[in-house]
């Protein structure tokens, strides 16, 4: 089993992990984004940018989830781990339209 990659998520210093097969996934040249819940109970929305380091681009509450799981970006599961994933192929012009409203 490949081990997850993981990022510090929050000022917390928390730690979100998520299927190292998504950064392959990210640097063949699809961005990514997807969100994880946090120990302080904070959403996270991270971005994986391809040849670049993941980050969180948005925190909040259920309401930033809902707002992700509203968009029109193309969903994607991936289910070669432990327990399936599902994340979203983003361009970065959507990411602007995200973070406007
Ligand atoms: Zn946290």
């Amino acid at each position: 089993m490949d081990q997850p990659s993981s990022l510090v998520a929050c000022q917390q210093g928390h730690t979100v992990e998520y299927p190292a097969a998504l950064d392959a996934v990210a640097n063949a040249g699809t961005d990514l984004a997807f969100c994880l819940a946090c120990d302080c109970q904070q959403v996270h929305m991270v971005v994986l940018f391809a040849g670049d380091t993941p980050r969180v681009v948005a925190s909040g509450d259920l309401d930033l989830y809902a707002r992700f799981e509203a968009t029109d970006w193309p969903e994607q599961v991936y289910t070669g781990g432990p327990a399936s994933f599902s994340y979203r192929e983003m361009g970065t012009l959507d990411l602007a339209l995200f973070m406007k409203e």
